[in-house]
């Protein structure tokens, strides 16, 4: 019974953030369609000259995400070069490349632990499943969830907050010095901080993704 109930939670939980995530990608499409006045390549060229790291792009992606291995960020949604959303999710992961190069923390925490999270992630199914037959092991589940998902928090909510400010900082920078026009700023800001909340949200289903 309380497996069923346990099962519910998940299902619900996966529709909430599954809507959420949608209305979040309905809004950035609606800023894909407004071309910015920075382009990428001086966006890349402010990067190379104030933190001196080099970014390295993939268009066309399915995902937006700077993949550390090859040092590369990719972006998607490039229907239209050079829009609002895309400059934007580039300022962001172009902050995720300082962290990277800065070994800050709990990036690096996140980083190395990819394989132990995998093996965590299959004990979790196995003892999930197992408490359909074996109620017992219900409270060893949730243990482990606890632990994931404090991890969770510890790690990637503090590298993504941490990306935030950095993110907001530099995007103030740009108003500053006439880069980016004043609207073009609040709205970089607002998907900055929708993104933010989609990560806080994502949490207690994080390892679903
Ligand atoms: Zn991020």
């Amino acid at each position: 019974m309380l497996s069923i109930i346990t099962l519910v939670f998940f299902v619900v939980s996966f529709f909430i953030f599954y809507r959420f995530d949608k209305r979040f990608n309905i809004k950035s499409n609606k800023y894909a369609k407004i071309q910015s006045s920075i382009t990428t390549n001086k966006i890349i060229q402010e990067f190379k000259d104030t933190y001196g790291v080099l970014i390295n792009i993939k268009e066309n992606t399915e995902i937006d995400v700077f993949i550390p291995s090859e040092e590369k960020v990719y972006l998607s949604k490039t229907e239209l070069k050079e829009n609002l959303y895309h400059i934007s999710v580039l300022l962001h992961e172009g902050n995720h490349v300082i962290q990277y190069k800065e070994k800050y923390f709990p990036l690096q925490l996140f980083l190395k632990s990819s394989p132990y999270r995998q093996i965590m992630l299959i004990i979790l199914m196995i003892l999930f499943l197992t408490s359909f037959k074996l109620p017992v092991v219900l409270p060893y589940f949730f243990v482990l969830y606890i632990m994931f998902i404090t991890f969770y928090a510890f790690s990637v909510i503090r590298y993504e907050y941490n990306c935030y400010k950095r993110t907001n900082k530099l995007i103030n920078e740009l108003y500053n010095n006439k880069k980016i026009k004043k609207d073009e700023a609040s709205i970089m800001k607002e998907i900055q901080k929708d993104a933010l909340l989609l990560y806080v949200l994502y949490t207690p289903i994080g390892f679903l993704r």
